[in-house]
């Protein structure tokens, strides 16, 4: 101790006469100030650093997104730039109501309550009016995902479990014992899916979107409370976009990593370059969404264990295939809880699941990470409040719909429609990767086909589709577009027709390979090229506005013109 109080001491000495120098020194250019300045410029120098400071590092989004974004701005703010975006934004807009316009057909909108509720007959007769106006058929295998299942069998069921709990909220557990019974066992059935052990379990929430979202949130707050004051997370960048929904929501930054553009799964080693001390959450899919392939999530989970960071699955999608596959008698990599370091999953009942719409699982593997979900306002004058999830009140009676169908279908269900759903989609996308001028994406193992060309605009083929009645996804960066095979496409002889068509269509277009594509294909095609990618989001909430338009159709030429809107 006493030695280095001396060494202390001797250095003090040696830098004593530099610092008395420098004390002159700058006392000497001192004198030629007075006090104010010498406030003001240490007021004012303060303020640049800070405000520099703040523009270099921003907790959420990156220096080089905020300058193309300020600069976009910027230049958007030119008077002849201006009027051409807004005159364009119209155009647009107007493109967009007319559009769904054209889905209604003659029917009016209702702008106003009846003013005496309608008998139950007229009610019903209006409600097939509506259904009427649903042009494209799913029943017949014509689109891609949406309806998953939709035989008539298992509607009756739903509808009846609906109906026996179409009063009950989980939001009362004594009120509703029932459903919080069926609802706890929902969750623990999913947990025995994915070989979570007795730590853990879950939530029922009203889609994958919550699902994710909770997750985030969890991380978030858990994170927070171990001392990381701006959370980051890490996706691949074929992650749902419900992540990006999740960052922006709850203040995150997001780091999105490349896909091997092969097999379009998460390239592992920039994965582990991106983590840094805010990293809280590491995310795979299983499968992802666009293409349909696996990422490493063994791997992802090895770095989850050694950077001590939490590792999510997205097994939305896949919820009720994966956890079947090996059962159905194909091979399938371990993306549950059975790899150490994975400790959330998210699976859709409500995909191949075939809940009604409105439910899903999120799940963990311990308790541990659960508690940060809950929300809990133990002030409020409304009474000690307490909500595991999103939402305050819930639909008991889809968590109802939700366990019937789980029940109705059992292990021995689900292995049946896998096998059929795994098979189909092998299938179409064999037969896809031998058609001449397209090739198929990645590795299709479970349920998404998604085909690109080299040799013509995918979006074409979409085109030519569309016309003949199919609906397909269209997707970017790459431009491609996807299958997403439901039971409904398993049915003799759909599969088969798909093949029979992209063949033909295809065909027609190697004709004439570089001709110009017109309809969504074109929209599409540019908006990806738009560097501005805020006016892209401009002309998609164009697109949830006209969502909800009442505006009439134009009237007759000697029509009355209609009221406001
Ligand atoms: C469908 C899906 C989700 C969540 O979507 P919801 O529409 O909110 O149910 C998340 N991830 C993947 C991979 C999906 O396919």
């Amino acid at each position: 101790m006493e030695d280095v109080t001396r060494v202390v001491k001797d250095v003090l000495k040696t830098v004593a006469p530099y610092l008395e120098d420098a004390r002159v020194k700058v006392n000497g250019v001192c004198d030629q100030i007075e006090g104010w300045q010498i406030i003001a410029y240490t007021f004012g120098f303060t303020l640049i650093l800070v405000s520099l400071y703040n523009f270099i590092f921003d907790e959420e989004k990156s220096l080089t997104f905020r300058i193309k974004r300020s600069f976009f701005k910027f230049v958007k703010r030119l008077p002849i730039i201006k009027d051409q975006i807004a005159k364009e934004i119209d155009k647009n807009a107007k493109g967009v109501e007319e559009g769904f316009q054209k889905g209604v057909g003659k029917m009016k909108y209702i702008h106003k309550l009846p003013a005496k509720g309608l008998s139950e007959k007229k009610i019903m007769d209006e409600l097939d009016r509506y259904h009427s106006l649903v042009k494209v058929d799913w029943s017949k295998g014509m689109v891609s995902g949406a309806v998953y299942n939709g035989e008539d069998n298992l509607t009756n069921v739903l509808v009846e479990a609906y109906r026996k709990f179409a009063w009950t909220n989980p939001l009362h557990p004594d009120l509703f014992p029932d459903i919080r019974k069926m609802e706890a066992e929902v969750v623990r059935m999913c947990c025995s899916m994915f070989n979570g052990d007795e730590k853990s379990c879950g939530s029922v929430t009203s889609g994958g979107t919550e699902s994710i979202l909770l997750a985030c949130l969890a991380y978030r707050n858990r994170a927070r409370e171990n001392g990381i004051k701006f959370p980051e997370i890490i996706v691949p960048v074929t992650a749902h976009a419900a992540f990006d929904k999740a960052a922006e929501f709850f203040h995150m930054k997001m780091t999105h990593i490349p896909v091997d553009p092969v097999t379009c799964k998460v390239d592992i080693r920039k994965m582990r370059r991106a983590i840094n001390k805010n990293t809280c959450l590491l995310v795979g899919s299983a499968p992802q969404f666009p293409h349909g392939s696996i990422d490493p999530l063994e791997d992802i989970a090895a770095l989850g264990k050694k950077y001590n960071i939490p590792v999510h699955t997205d097994c939305c999608l896949g919820g009720f295939l994966v956890p079947f596959m090996e059962k159905a008698g194909f091979s399938v990599p371990i993306v549950d809880f059975r790899v150490p370091g994975i400790t959330s999953i998210s699976a859709d009942t409500h995909k191949y699941g075939f809940a009604p719409k409105g439910s899903s699982v999120i799940l963990y593997s311990d308790k541990d990470y659960r508690k940060h979900q809950f929300f809990v306002q133990p002030d409020w004058p409304g009474g000690i409040y307490a909500s595991p999830t999103l939402a305050g009140s819930r639909s008991g009676a889809v968590i109802a719909s939700c366990w019937a169908a789980m029940m109705y279908f059992g292990e021995s269900g689900y292995v049946e429609t896998t096998k059929k759903i795994v098979t189909t989609t092998r299938y179409i996308a064999q037969e896809l990767s031998k058609i001449k001028g397209i090739y198929v994406l990645g590795e299709p193992q479970v349920s998404v086909v998604s085909i690109a060309s080299h040799d013509f605009n995918i979006f074409r083929l979409s085109d030519a589709l569309a016309d003949t009645g199919f609906s397909l996804n269209p997707l970017q960066f790459p431009s491609s577009i996807h299958l997403c095979c439901t039971l409904i496409h398993t049915h003799p002889g759909v599969a088969d027709n798909f093949i029979k068509e992209v063949k033909k269509a295809v065909a027609e277009i190697m004709k004439d390979p570089k001709a110009k594509c017109g309809g969504i294909g074109a929209i599409y095609g540019m908006a990806q090229s738009i560097p501005d990618r805020s006016m892209v989001s401009e002309i998609a909430g164009l697109f949830l506005d006209a969502c909800y338009s009442t505006k009439d159709p134009e009237p007759e030429k000697n029509g009355k013109v209609n009221g406001k809107h």
